[in-house]
């Protein structure tokens, strides 16, 4: 018997029906399939059922991913990397047209959905993300302009995927069961018509920017990013006496655009 690590997010999906809605939001037959963390396998047996034309697997824990080694050897077309996602070159190791799927380790989730987003070429290689989250983290990625978990996970996302569908996972889908709710989101990337960005790190360090001073009005941070505040804040027509969370998500964009301008 597998003892979880608790340090790897380890909360393996037991839930037959939760596991089946998740392949069926995945498109498997004949497509190039990434699985981040497969664990014990619980997903990955339900994914090559579905003949998938190839399947990668990374799993960071040295004993899952040699115990899927050994099980999943006479699949030719399944290759697993005993290797942390966040330092693998996922961009260089997935095919075009990848549909990447994940129960993520809720520790990192956000840092592996980050990576995603800062693929260099953009339409990236994956055309479909189905990932498992931490309810309150999908909270901040659904979050529209006005909403209490309104903030950078949503402005950042909006900017690369569109969320094209999601449904909630009770505790009781997983063993051990977690203290909290789960999420699955199932993205899309897109080019966002508002916003072509030149680098995903800008909007990222003008979100960090806004964000890490929530309560205070944006003439601080506009003070930060340009050498003339008001005259931008002009030109862009954005009151520089709101907060933080009053700007939406395409005033964001626009100010992430003027400074990309300005470089
Ligand atoms: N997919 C399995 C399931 O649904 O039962 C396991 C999901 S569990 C929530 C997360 C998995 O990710 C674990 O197997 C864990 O060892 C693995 N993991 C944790 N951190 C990782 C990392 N940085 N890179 C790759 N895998 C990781």
């Amino acid at each position: 018997m597998i003892k979880p690590k608790k340090s790897l997010g380890q909360n393996f999906l037991t839930d037959k029906n939760i596991i089946n809605k998740i392949i069926n939001f995945s498109e498997i037959n004949k497509n190039n399939i990434l699985e981040i963390g497969p664990g014990t396998g619980n997903l990955t047996r339900k994914i090559i059922e579905k003949k998938p034309k190839k399947l990668l697997l990374v799993e960071k824990d040295n004993l899952l991913s040699r115990n899927l080694k050994n099980e999943f050897k006479n699949f030719n077309n399944v290759k697993i990397y005993n290797n942390d996602i966040l330092k693998f070159d996922i961009e260089k190791n997935i095919n075009k047209d990848t549909i990447i799927i994940g129960n993520l380790p809720y520790n990192v989730s956000s840092q592996i959905l980050i990576k995603l987003i800062r693929f260099k070429k953009w339409l990236p290689k994956f055309k479909r993300l189905v990932l498992m989250f931490q309810k309150e983290v999908a909270d901040k990625i659904l979050a529209s302009y006005g909403s209490e978990h309104y903030g950078r996970l949503a402005i950042i996302t909006a900017a690369k995927l569109k969320v094209v569908d999601y449904f909630d996972v009770s505790p009781n889908s997983f063993y051990p069961v977690p203290k909290v709710k789960s999420t699955v989101l199932i993205f899309e990337p897109i080019i966002n018509k508002d916003y072509k960005v030149k680098n995903i790190e800008n909007l990222e360090k003008i979100s960090h920017i806004f964000f890490s001073r929530k309560r205070k009005m944006i003439n601080k941070a506009f003070k930060i990013l340009f050498k003339e505040p008001e005259e931008v804040a002009k030109k862009i027509h954005i009151k520089l006496s709101l907060r933080p969370t009053r700007l939406t998500i395409c005033e964001y964009f626009k100010i992430a655009k003027f400074f990309e301008n300005s470089l």
